[in-house]
């Protein structure tokens, strides 16, 4: 910026594909690998070494530039064959994200080794989805240590996690001090703040990313990671929206990560 501060744009990316296309944008790295794709559309889980496989071509894509992967976010709304969800009356408040992890932590087990595997391990940060509160946090935490340990990996590898949840905003300085980063997902912030469904088509144009009830709990997060050392990304819609970007940073945001295409304007 022009007082020469440094302020990282990544790319959210879903594939490798999208990892090269997104360094040729000029993105500095990717801010969010959502993993989804490889879960879905499929009868059986995908097993660690083709995780693995694919979590490798995407760091070979981006070419030693930095990772970051979020662990599954799959939701009651997305039935997958092989994971057992019962019917929700509302998905979108139901067992997604983290709390599907914590049913399965095998699922959770074998997607931390897989990423552990990526080499050289230090182009990579994990992050997950869905926090509400310290306890989760703690217990994928000590999971993450397990499989690192069993692995032998001694590199630090960062485990930060999703604000998206209000509750996780409310307990900011709590997760700040035990998270390695924030990255903050304005989709389902949003929905949340808002109590507005984001795939509800009438109130498309009511769910409004820079309300300021939204924009209050964008600045408590970064005043809470500013507090303890803690970087405070912006991974969601809002990160992509150029008019936007002098707002999020004015409040304290430290990188953004935005869809291929914002990329050269929010560098400019
Ligand atoms: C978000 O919620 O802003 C986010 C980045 O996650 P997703 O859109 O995948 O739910
Ligand atoms: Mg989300």
């Amino acid at each position: 910026m022009a007082d020469g501060t440094r302020l990282p744009v990544y790319a959210n990316v879903g594939s490798v594909a999208d990892a090269a296309r997104g360094l040729a944008f000029g993105a500095e790295g990717s801010g969010l690998l959502r993993t989804e794709f490889l879960f879905l559309d499929r009868p059986t889980a995908p097993t660690e070494a083709e995780q693995q496989a694919e979590y490798q071509a995407i760091a070979d894509a981006l070419r030693g530039k930095p990772l970051t992967i979020r662990t599954l976010d799959i939701g009651g709304d997305k039935p997958l064959p092989y994971l057992k969800q019962a019917a929700e009356e509302n998905p979108i408040l139901g067992v997604r994200g983290i709390r599907v992890s914590r049913r399965r932590p095998d699922l959770l087990r074998q997607q931390f080794r897989a990423i552990l595997k990526v080499t050289p391990v230090s182009v990579v940060r994990i992050m997950m989805p869905m926090i509400a509160d310290i306890g989760e946090l703690r217990w994928a935490k000590a999971i993450f240590e397990e499989e690192k340990a069993a692995l032998g990996v001694t590199a630090d590898v960062p485990l930060g996690i999703m604000i998206e949840v209000p509750a996780a905003v409310a307990m900011a300085d709590k997760l700040a001090k035990e998270a390695d980063f924030f990255s903050i997902g304005t989709n389902d912030l949003t929905q949340y703040v808002l109590a507005m469904d984001r795939g509800n088509t009438e109130l498309a144009p009511e769910i409004d990313s820079l309300h300021p009830a939204v924009l209050k709990t964008i600045a408590d997060a970064a005043a809470a990671g500013a507090r303890h050392a803690c970087p405070v990304g912006v991974c969601g819609g809002l990160a992509s929206e150029l008019p936007a970007a002098p707002i999020l940073i004015g409040l304290g945001v430290t990188s953004l990560s935005a869809t291929r295409s914002g990329i050269p304007d929010l560098k400019a």
